[in-house]
This record gives C-alpha cells, structure tokens and sequence, in this order.
C-alpha cells in the first residue's frame, strides 16, 4: 500500500502574512491526518518562517527547484544544501513552468535530482506533455524520454523520488484530467519506472497527479489505482480549501 502525498505548490504567490495564517490553520488540523504526507513548496522567501510553524506537525517543506552546484558565483540562485539548512525535506524538480519558461532541459533536471539527493533532500520529479504532444500521438514518448533522469539514482534514492505527472494543458487552465486519462498516464509512468528502476521499486513510487486539481476532481482522480496524491498549485494558496484536499486523500 502507497502512502498518499498532498503537496501544495505555491509558485510565486504569498507573502509573510498569508504564510502565517496558512500556517497556524494548518497546524491546528494537523494532528488527525493519520496516513498521509503533506508537504508545502513556498517562494524561498517564506521557506524559514513556515518551517518554523510547521515544526511538530509533520508538514515538510520544500523549495521549488534548486541549482546543481553546492555554492558558487550564481547570482539569484538557491543550493540544495542551503533548502537543506533552511529545514527544507523535499524539492521540486523539472515543473514545467521551469521548463518552459526558463529553458531547463531534462540534462539539467538531472543535475538537480543529483544535487537534491547529495544535499540530504527528496526531489519530486514533474514531467508531463503539452497539449500539442498529446493530439500528435506523442504523450508516451514524452513521458518515457522525462524519466530518463531517473537512470543513474542509487537504489536508496529510486526508492524515495516522488514523481508526479503533470499534463502541461491541465496546469493552471482549470481543465483537470479526466480520472481516465489520469490513470492511464500514472500506469504508464509505473510502467517505465519498472523498466528503469526495477519492478520493486516501481511499484512502491508516489506518483503524484497535478494540474488544476481542486475538491470537485480529487476524489475520482484517486480512485485511480496508480494516483498516489496530488501536487496542487492553485487549490493550495487558501488554507481551507487545501485543507480539503488533504481530508479527501486520507483513507
Ligand atoms: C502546479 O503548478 O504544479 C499545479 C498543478 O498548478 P494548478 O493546480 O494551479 O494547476
């Protein structure tokens, strides 16, 4: 049985306040979750102050991605090992906002996995097509050429990486796969995993379900066998309404 992940993608909203309103609402509920990973990805302004009011309650928190060298003449850039220092548990890798609009290529989604793991965190791999990819017939392609990145992680490592499917067309257009389309992309995804990293392994991997996910569509994407949770951006700004997210994916 996979433990299910509700994580909440914040991009670059949020500032102080929200934070901490988010954060004592959230605390408050905390304690009845049970069986369930939550984990928060703030700006990397907010990355201290939320990990201090989350502390004891479970919560990880985790920055949105990282750059591959440890520290060096990279101005505006985080490290792994200072989202490490600042409490962080977990890092996004390869959203495709990254990649679409600051150019990151799956070479350098690779290099972020290595320094995510050296740093002591657990990335959370994005891939997913565009809409163009999926009419074209190349969905598959596409998803099996974003997991190549996965080839040289240690075995430890393969058995902690998040991945979570994210269809470009579905991200932030309020147009949330269908429970079909959904489930057959996770399967898929299951299925290269298994060619990469072992049957095992595979089958023990969250594999996360993303875009415009809100509580009208969550519970029938988790119906899903191989949706293990949902990365939420949108739904996760307001701490009620993730709230409910994270009430609809315990068991
Ligand atoms: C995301 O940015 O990862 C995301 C899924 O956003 P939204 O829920 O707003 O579509």
């Amino acid at each position: 049985m996979r433990r299910r992940v509700v994580a909440a993608n914040w991009k670059m909203n949020h500032l102080a306040q929200d934070a901490l309103r988010f954060g004592q609402t959230v605390s408050a509920s905390s304690a009845f979750w049970g069986e369930l990973d939550v984990l928060v990805f703030p700006p990397a302004t907010l990355l201290m102050l939320l990990q201090r009011i989350l502390s004891g309650t479970g919560v990880g928190v985790g920055g949105q991605r990282c750059h591959p060298a440890a520290s060096g003449a990279f101005t505006g850039e985080i490290s792994a090992p200072m989202l490490k220092d600042a409490g962080c548990t977990h890092v996004l890798a390869g959203h495709s906002e990254r990649r679409r609009l600051f150019g990151e290529t799956d070479q350098d989604v690779a290099d972020q996995l290595r320094a995510a793991f050296d740093a002591g965190l657990i990335p959370l791999l994005c891939i997913g097509e565009t809409e163009q990819e999926r009419l074209s017939g190349r969905m598959e392609d596409v998803l099996d050429e974003q997991l190549d990145v996965v080839a040289n992680l240690s075995s430890d490592e393969s058995a902690d990486l998040l991945v979570a499917y994210e269809p470009v067309w579905a991200i932030g257009t309020g147009r949330t796969a269908t429970p079909e389309q959904a489930g057959e992309a996770h399967a898929f995804i299951r299925t290269r995993l298994a060619v990469r990293l072992g049957r095992d392994v595979a089958q023990g991997t969250r594999v996360l379900y993303g875009g415009s996910v809100t509580s009208a569509t969550f519970p029938s994407l988790l119906a899903q066998h191989d949706v293990d949770g949902g990365l939420v951006g949108g739904a996760s700004l307001n701490a009620q309404s993730f709230l409910d997210l994270v009430s609809q994916a315990r068991k």
